[in-house]
């Protein structure tokens, strides 16, 4: 059958995808900035960001300029041959931040693969061999390889595929003290994500932030930092580190970055990168001219006063619109998070029932998220509009009525 007459429909999905989503009932076919339109032509306004990573909104004139002239100049060449996007792109990302070096990867998991294997690689060059204790936090979420799901903080996404890589330590997330007493000089590493994202929207504390990073100089361990979720201006700043004071060692970014193409990256200092050698680590497709082309643009936007200060007037306005629904329906108990990576925490006695607030907001026509089982997460557009915002917001708010029947 041509693909052109061939009907496929949310059917489908479930003849033919393997079973690991739980996907929304629509089809998106077609999307402008924040809204979005499914296949039958309903419109959504888009408060998802396709989780975090269409920053820019879809089809931005600018990224899509990029990816056609890109697309008729050089798609792939492989590893074996450098190219100028990806230079210009790495210039562009160490410029911005503490890092000297970058490695490009496809996804965040590889990136945060990527990270680890240095941070174990680097304790076994300069220090030993038995320097290999990797600190992660509980609920922290790092991406889906078997390392990468092992250092995540959530057994139930890591059990049940065999033995696990060893030697990786889960603590408390802003518990300082329990990370001193686990710390040593076998730690390699300490790995965090600055704002936890999937675990529930929950912001390190500045003294905790502080606390690792004198932790990891006290005993030699790399501090690493996964912004996958929390970079790329998501936070109003370009990294969220910046809000605390401190550098990481070695930090990884993805989501954002390709403003929904795929494409992340590993930041690094000179000294740290020092131990690499060529064959040590690579992959076939990471930095590839078509995917730095589409991040470079990304990047030339968001790192501008015009987005990073917009961050925060955006989440004045849902932060506003989410208070004024719990006075109305006294169903959050918190509203956190950075910049526009917001969490609204459901009361206790709401709890479970984040999902169905999901599905009856896609019922009204606005594209949400959840974070856990009783937080619900906007990771919007760093450009959404005021108007969208208001509109998406009105639309939530029926689908609250609807499922609290008020
Ligand atoms: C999404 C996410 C990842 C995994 O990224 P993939 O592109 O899905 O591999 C890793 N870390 C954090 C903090 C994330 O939010």
């Amino acid at each position: 059958m041509a693909a052109e007459n061939m009907a496929v429909t949310r059917e489908t999905f479930d003849d033919v995808i393997l079973p690991v989503y739980a996907p929304a009932q629509f089809v998106p076919v077609r999307g402008k900035g924040s809204r979005v339109w499914d296949q039958q032509g309903k419109e959504y306004i888009d408060f998802s960001g396709g989780i975090a990573v269409t920053a820019l909104g879809h089809c931005h004139p600018a990224l899509v300029e990029t990816l056609k002239s890109q697309g008729e100049t050089l798609w792939h060449t492989s590893n074996v041959f450098t190219n100028e996007p990806a230079l210009r792109l790495a210039r562009k990302l160490t410029a911005a931040t503490f890092a000297d070096r970058v490695f490009f990867g496809n996804s965040g998991a590889e990136a945060n693969e990527a990270a680890f294997k240095l941070a174990r690689y680097y304790a076994c060059k300069k220090h030993s061999p038995f320097k290999s204790k990797i600190i992660a936090f509980h609920n922290g979420f790092h991406g889906r390889t078997l390392f990468t799901v092992s250092v995540g903080g959530q057994p139930k996404y890591s059990d049940g595929f065999g033995p696990k890589p060893a030697d990786i330590v889960h603590v408390p997330f802003n518990d300082l003290a329990a990370v001193k007493a686990v710390i040593d000089d076998h730690t390699c590493a300490i790995v965090a994500e600055p704002v936890q994202g999937e675990g529930g929207v929950m912001p390190a504390t500045q003294a905790f932030m502080q606390g690792l990073r004198e932790l990891c100089d006290k005993h030699n361990a790399l501090l690493v930092l996964d912004e996958v979720q929390s970079g790329m201006g998501r936070s109003g700043k370009l990294f969220s580190y910046e809000h605390y004071n401190i550098q990481p060692d070695i930090l990884t970014t993805a989501k954002a970055l390709g403003g929904g193409f795929p494409v992340s990256a590993m930041l690094t200092t000179n000294e740290i990168a020092s131990v690499m050698a060529p064959g040590v680590h690579g992959t076939t497709y990471g930095g590839n001219p078509l995917a730095c082309a589409i991040a470079e643009t990304a990047l030339d936007i968001i790192n501008t006063p015009a987005v990073l200060q917009g961050v925060d007037v955006r989440r004045q306005q849902f932060v506003e619109g989410l208070m004024a629904l719990d006075r109305e329906l006294t169903i959050f108990s918190e509203i956190r998070g950075k910049g526009l990576l917001i969490g609204a925490v459901l009361r206790p006695e709401h709890a479970s029932k984040a999902r169905a607030i999901l599905d009856a907001a896609a019922a009204e026509g606005v594209m949400i998220l959840t974070a856990g089982s009783d937080v619900i997460r906007f990771v919007p557009s760093l450009v959404i509009t005021p108007d969208e915002i208001e509109t998406g917001m009105n639309r939530f708010a029926t689908a609250l009525r609807k499922v609290f029947n008020a």
